[in-house]
Parts: C-alpha cells; sequence; structure tokens
C-alpha cells in the first residue's frame, strides 16, 4: 500500500518532505520516498490519497492512567490543598481503592478509543488499583486487543495497603510479562512500584530484580511534587534518586515517571545512569507539584518522552503544555521549540517505555502512523510545520490512525467502537466509583 500526503514527517529530528509518501506491507514501513517515486516504483500498490494531508509517526502517551477517565467532574467538597492531600484524601481512597474489573475495562476501551482518535498508537499504562488483583492487566489487556493499540501495561505494586498486597502486585506484572512475551502480540509488560514513600528498600530491590531477570524495564513515580524527597531527606538522609542510586537500583532500565522536583545532583544521577523519564506538562499543573527541568534534562541528552497521565488525553493539548509552559517559566520562547515537542511525542516516547523500531517512518519501522489535515489557514512549510501541528491541530483533525500496518481510525472515525454503548458504559463504572465520594 502507499500513502501519499502534501508532507511526510520520518522523525522531527529531520524537516519534513514535502510531497513525499511511504509504502506500508504487512505490519513494516517498506519504503520512502518521493510520491511520484513511490507511483513509479510500485505501480501495482494500492493508493492511500492525502493530498492536503500531514502523514507522520503515530503518537506515543508514553506514561498514562486509563482508569483515570472515570475521576474526570467526581464531587469533591474543594479541590485538595498539596500533592499528599491529592493522594491521601482523593486519588487513593475515593479512586485506585475503588477499582474493580468492570470499572478498569470499560475505562480501558474507552480511552483507548479516544487515544486512537488523538493519533495515539502506542502507550504504557500503569495501573494503580491495590483491590482489583489477581487478573487486573489480563483484563485490561482483552480490551486493548480489541482496539489493537500498541501497549505495554503495568500494575502499580505498593505496600501502602499491606507487604503482602505488594507481594501479589510484583507477581501480577511478573505472570504478566512471561504471558504477553510468549504471546507476541501488540500488549506486552513491565515491572512497576509506586515510590520511595510507599515501598521499602527490600521491596524496591525486588522489583528491579523481577524486571531485570525478565529483560524488561521498572517503572515507578518519581518526585512528582515536594513529597518525596521531602521525605526520603528525613528518612533515608538523601533525595530520592540518590537513594535509588545507594540501592544499586539506577540504570536504563529504569523508568522514573514525573522526576518534577530533581536537585542537581540527581539530574547528574538521570543523565550518568540513562535512567528514562515522561513528561506530563498537564497533570503537573493539576496537582500543584511544579514544572519539571525539561529543558535541562531534554540538554543533557536524557531519554524522555511526553504522557498524558490519564488527564488530558488530546495529545494535541499534551504538546501545547509541553510546548507552553516551560518559556513561561524561564522566560524564554526559545525553549522547547516544536519539533523538539513532537520528538517527544512520537520517537521520544517509544524510546523511553522501550519500544523497539517505534515512532519513526523509515524503512524496517513499524507501520504505526497518523494523516493529519492539513488546511491551515497560513500556508504550511517546511519552517513552520511543527508549530503549525502542535499549536493549532487537535484530534478532531487526525483522518486516519494506523497500528501495525492495521487501519484503526479512518475519516476520523475508530472503526468497530460503539461510542454511545461505551460512554454508558464508563457513565456507569464512574456512578459506582463516585458513590463512595457523595
Ligand atoms: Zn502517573
Amino acid at each position: 500500500m502507499l500513502i501519499l500526503p502534501s508532507w511526510l514527517i520520518t522523525t522531527p529530528h529531520q524537516p519534513p518532505r514535502p510531497d513525499w509518501g511511504v509504502r506500508v506491507l504487512g505490519d513494516r514501513i517498506d519504503d520512502v520516498a518521493p510520491n511520484t517515486e513511490l507511483q513509479t516504483r510500485y505501480p501495482d500498490d494500492v493508493v492511500v490519497p492525502a493530498d492536503g494531508h500531514i502523514l507522520a509517526p503515530g503518537f506515543v502517551n508514553a506514561h498514562t492512567h486509563l482508569y483515570g477517565v472515570l475521576a474526570h467532574g467526581i464531587p469533591l467538597d474543594k479541590a485538595p490543598s498539596d500533592f499528599w492531600a491529592f493522594l491521601a484524601d482523593f486519588w487513593w481512597p475515593l479512586v485506585e481503592d475503588a477499582l474493580d474489573h468492570e470499572m478498569i475495562c470499560a475505562a480501558t476501551d474507552w480511552v483507548c478509543a479516544e487515544m486512537l482518535r488523538s493519533g495515539i498508537t502506542g502507550f504504557y499504562d500503569c495501573l494503580e488499583a491495590p483491590y482489583a488483583i489477581p487478573d487486573a492487566l489480563f483484563a485490561q489487556k482483552e480490551v486493548v486487543d480489541k482496539r489493537g493499540l500498541r501497549g505495554i501495561l503495568s500494575f502499580e505494586a505498593t505496600e501502602r495497603v499491606s507487604p503482602e498486597n505488594g507481594r501479589l502486585g510484583l507477581q501480577e506484572n511478573a505472570r504478566f510479562i512471561d504471558h504477553c512475551r510468549a504471546e507476541g502480540g501488540l500488549v506486552q509488560g513491565l515491572m512497576c512500584f509506586h515510590t520511595t514513600f510507599t515501598c521499602s528498600a527490600e521491596f524496591i530491590r525486588r522489583a528491579f530484580a523481577l524486571g531485570q531477570e525478565r529483560g524488561v524495564l521498572t517503572h515507578m513515580h518519581c518526585n512528582e511534587g515536594v513529597h518525596e524527597p521531602n521525605y526520603a531527606l528525613e528518612h533515608f538522609g538523601k533525595r530520592t534518586l540518590e537513594y535509588y542510586d545507594e540501592l544499586g537500583v539506577t540504570g536504563p532500565h529504569m523508568l522514573a515517571s514525573q522526576c518534577v522536583q530533581l536537585s542537581e545532583r540527581e539530574r547528574t544521577i538521570i543523565a550518568e545512569r540513562g535512567i528514562r523519564v515522561t513528561h506530563m506538562p498537564l497533570s503537573n499543573c493539576e496537582v500543584g507539584g511544579g514544572i519539571a527541568p525539561v529543558p535541562e534534562l531534554t540538554a543533557a541528552g536524557v531519554t524522555m518522552g511526553l504522557g498524558s497521565d490519564g488527564y488530558i488525553n488530546d495529545f494535541f493539548e499534551v504538546m501545547r503544555g509541553a510546548f507552553l509552559i516551560h518559556k513561561a517559566h524561564r522566560l524564554n520562547p526559545q525553549v522547547m521549540p516544536a519539533h523538539e515537542v513532537f520528538y517527544l511525542a512520537t520517537e521520544g516516547g517509544a524510546r523511553a517505555i522501550g519500544l523497539e523500531r517505534v515512532g519513526r517512518l523509515e524503512p524496517g519501522w513499524t507501520a504505526d502512523l497518523q494523516i493529519i489535515a492539513g488546511d491551515f489557514p497560513t500556508p504550511a512549510a517546511a519552517h513552520n510545520l511543527y508549530e503549525q501541528l502542535v499549536l493549532w491541530r487537535n484530534h478532531t483533525h487526525v483522518r486516519d490512525v494506523m497500528v501495525a500496518g492495521v487501519w484503526r481510525v479512518r475519516g476520523g472515525e475508530v472503526l468497530g467502537a460503539d461510542l454511545g454503548a461505551m460512554r454508558a458504559r464508563a457513565h456507569e463504572a464512574a456512578r459506582r466509583m463516585w458513590a463512595r465520594a457523595s
């Protein structure tokens, strides 16, 4: 199949190419060339015309909580006063602890459709639901498989409830990783635990050991607000990443989400050890966590992706957040240029969560792609295309989405999705969750 757009983005680290397209063969990109040349080379191929459109790698949502959609609009007397109150008074008792399999699956189904509609072809999910194990990940996987996204699913093991509950959480991940690897599909697993303030040193070492035995990344939330580094200073006499370093667990197999409150020493540890980081600009604002030192981490060459955190799932909005907040914070409109933000949203995210050959449209890379309408009010050009996309598009401009060579969105419609029924199911799940809050 040939896809022939007006503009091709292979990777945002290169300028966009006018009137270039791709040939898709099976689940891979087979050839990349000017549109006219592709038609000469492959005269018998099916042609997908995309005149006036931009062909780009699909977005990779490198950190989300799919169940989070059920908390949108939950009744609260007042907003939590800080990050700790956000967890202790809101997120843990009213959201995470309420989750059962049906709520998880209803939310997963809705958000998978929402993500596809927004050009997202791959994601990493962190499920925080201590009372939904065992088998919560297996239930979730069935839904993701049906929607056809490339997903890495994990269960956030924590000793917050009890050491036994923590042990079951690690076991859930280990079983799931082994199961998915044997199956070899688009859904895989990784190892995951919560933080240094809910997990003991022994537990953290155990999580990393289980991850490394299986050759997968080990994920945790890290310094999302000032609470964790303050806790670490008080209990371990050092900041969070210094503590992980002392435990001997830091390295490129470590995926640290958030990394909002970092000392200079912690930034150095991240860069020197090759720790992967994900950045969630909008949810950092939501929880009052602060503004992550993303321009510094980028300059230090840290492998980094962008995530929605299950908050606002339109990935164009997430990109706009990353594009804008650092400029305001640094009093510098030159930081976080649009092509860098687009990179974090595609190839950067894929690298951060360990997806191989995902996030670029080049021969041999996976056919995970999106076709975006290019009908801007001003002319699109090589010098402005990334700004045009990051600033003046949203999910409604995504026309078609393909994952691993299979169309999942055509003409703006998520294929095989009965949105009315899916919305009704999500409403029912939210009603049951909200009953605890009101
Ligand atoms: Zn998160």
